[in-house]
């Protein structure tokens, strides 16, 4: 338990970028950059890295989309992360004692 494979389970638990996020997780930290979040696609990776192609707010993988067309990404992602908010409050919800209700 715990470590990297503890990391490694909340980052698939995450999103349904399972695997993006899995390799992630297991690559160890470079050297230089500070972790972000893609706006497009929501990956981690590290900004600035050497060589790297990366911006501020994109991943490489999305830096190379027509901006018009990772917009839709952006409002995508945007959108999925409310949703993820909002199962993450549900389950709190259901996680939590239930007030006596409706005794019939
Ligand atoms: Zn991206």
């Amino acid at each position: 338990m715990g470590g990297i494979a503890e990391i490694a389970r909340l980052a698939c638990n995450q999103t349904t970028h399972d695997s993006v996020h899995f390799t992630i997780a297991m690559s160890p930290p470079p050297a230089t950059g500070r972790p972000r979040t893609c706006r497009a696609c929501g990956k981690k990776f590290d900004y600035p890295v050497k060589g790297g192609a990366a911006t501020r707010h994109h991943c490489e993988d999305c830096v190379v989309i027509p901006p018009e067309i990772r917009k839709t990404f952006e409002r995508l992602n945007t959108r999925v992360g409310q949703l993820e908010l909002q199962v993450r409050s549900l389950e709190a919800k259901i996680a939590a004692p239930a007030p006596a209700a409706g005794t019939k």
